[in-house]
């Protein structure tokens, strides 16, 4: 879309039959009902330098909910991040000190902190007064806060962590909870109407609006594969990078440093007669559901994940769109819930996922008419960026995001002139913001074709 923009002639190469990657949304079975087969809510949508600029909030319909995340605890307690933060300090009793240390300072700068949270690190070291309204929450977080002791915040932090991938406490799960978090008490979490695949249709109908052409069924996989061009640029996984690099001009076969993969993903689709019965009142007013437990809990599911192995209590992270777009439903309930496991894990985890919902939603088996369950094998064969079901790109443990593949303030540049990547798996890395994209398409606007950044929120049909 930005190279199309600036009036370079585009064309795009899709090597399924459907667009969009971890941003589509299909139908459940023949119901009607539509559930999303990636992300499904989108905190960068209104927060991404990329997304405001093109102003999406006004070109797709999208629900920001009061309640951003909800973190059920034993007994029927919860713990609730709602948009206002003060709201949430006050729900959290003894605890609400810990989370306003934590977030007081940055949620008042949320345009700085999403400035910082979608460029390369490097590029935010030559400019560091723009990362010390979030440094200071995230130094916080890497001292061990909020403690143990104030049990309520910790859990609330450790799941919104979690979306991390990696295990909580190091520097990737600090810098993403206290992000996430304050997009949270800011622009809030929100939903597209209709499901995720919205967006992709809105993006696909701009870049058609601008000339472009998309190639569905062309998988990419060899050099020749692609027509002749000025500039490539490769949205695919580093080991599609690779490969491809290694056929072209140069053969390049070391030109990406791979990353590790990270663990891979269950994911279970349910279709629900009713809303799921969550103990908690406040929970059933929540899309987002993080089922950890305390954050002890928690912390120790991570960590097995991260050792290869299953917990017996797996984290489990479940949106329910319905609560807030009954649209999605045709008078029924839709959710997606995911586990993470090690990489390509064949063992079903339906049960354990099951047994984590009833857990704080007796009766949830009951409501449920359909399941649909995708081991991490499968969610590669439907998306081959998502290699072993690692829904992250690559191994996001201590300093990965930051250094994807390599730290540099363009990493979507490769050895080969001409040729950049950038997908999820170069920094700033996993998300539906639209950076890595973007930020390469700009570079390549200015080095190749010596054009300015073209105006993203003009409209042309
Ligand atoms: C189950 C799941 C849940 C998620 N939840 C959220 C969420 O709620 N919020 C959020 O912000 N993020 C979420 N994410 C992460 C987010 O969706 C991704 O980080 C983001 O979509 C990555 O964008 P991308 O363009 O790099 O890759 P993708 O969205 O994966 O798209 C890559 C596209 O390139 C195509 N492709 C790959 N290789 C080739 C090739 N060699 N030739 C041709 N085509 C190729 C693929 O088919 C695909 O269409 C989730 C992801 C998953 C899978």
């Amino acid at each position: 879309m930005t190279l199309a923009r600036a009036g370079v002639p585009v064309e795009v190469f899709e090597a399924t039959a459907d667009y969009g990657g971890a941003l589509r949304s299909t139908e459940f079975g023949e119901t009607g009902a539509v559930i999303d087969l990636g992300s499904a809510v989108h905190p960068f949508v209104a927060a991404s330098p990329f997304f405001t600029e093109w102003a999406a909030l006004e070109r797709v319909p999208y629900v920001t909910p009061d309640i951003s995340y909800a973190h059920p605890l034993p007994r029927g307690a919860a713990t609730i991040a709602y948009r206002d933060l003060e709201r949430t300090i006050d729900s959290l009793g003894a605890d609400g000190d810990a989370w306003r240390r934590l977030f007081s300072i940055a949620v008042d700068h949320p345009i700085q902190v999403s400035a910082v949270a979608t460029q390369p690190v490097l590029r935010t070291a030559l400019k560091p007064w723009t990362a010390l309204p979030m440094a200071q929450g995230i130094v916080r977080a890497l001292l061990g806060h909020p403690r143990p002791s104030n049990g309520r915040a910790a859990a609330l932090f450790a799941g919104v962590a979690a979306h991390s991938g990696a295990p909580l406490g190091g520097a990737s799960s600090a810098s993403v909870g206290l992000v996430l978090g304050v997009l949270a008490h800011t622009s809030g979490w929100p939903l597209p109407i209709g499901g995720a695949g919205r967006l992709a249709d809105a993006l696909v109908a701009d870049l058609r609006a601008h000339g472009g052409v998309l190639h569905l069924q062309r998988p990419v996989r060899h050099w020749d594969d692609l027509p002749p061009a000025d500039v490539v640029l490769l949205a695919t996984s580093a080991r599609d990078a690779e490969r491809i690099l290694a056929t072209g001009p140069g053969r390049r076969t070391r030109a990406r440093r791979t990353l590790f993969p990270g663990p891979g993903v269950f994911k279970l689709d349910l279709l629900l007669s009713e809303p799921l019965p969550w103990l908690n009142q406040e929970v059933r007013q929540s899309p987002t559901v993080h089922l950890g437990g305390p954050a002890a809990e928690l912390r120790h599911a991570e960590r097995e994940v991260a050792a290869g192995r299953l917990p017996a209590k797996p984290f489990v992270m479940l949106t329910q769109p319905t609560v807030v777009d009954p649209s999605r439903g045709r008078g029924r309930h839709t959710a997606w819930a995911y586990t993470r496991v090690p990489a390509g894990c064949p063992l079903d985890m339906t049960e354990q996922i099951l047994d984590r919902i009833e857990e704080f939603a007796p009766g949830a088996r009951d409501v449920i008419l359909s399941i649909t369950a995708t081991r991490p094998a499968e969610l590669e064969a439907l998306n081959p960026s998502l290699i072993g079901g690692d829904i992250l790109a690559g191994t996001t443990r201590g300093l990965a995001f930051a250094r994807r593949p390599t730290l540099h303030p363009a990493p979507w540049r490769t050895p080969v002139r001409g040729v950049y990547h950038c997908s999820s798996a170069v920094a700033p890395g996993p998300g539906v913001h639209g950076m890595v994209g973007h930020l390469a398409a700009l570079d390549a606007l200015r080095t190749h074709f010596n054009l300015a950044a073209p105006a993203l929120g003009s409209t042309r049909t």
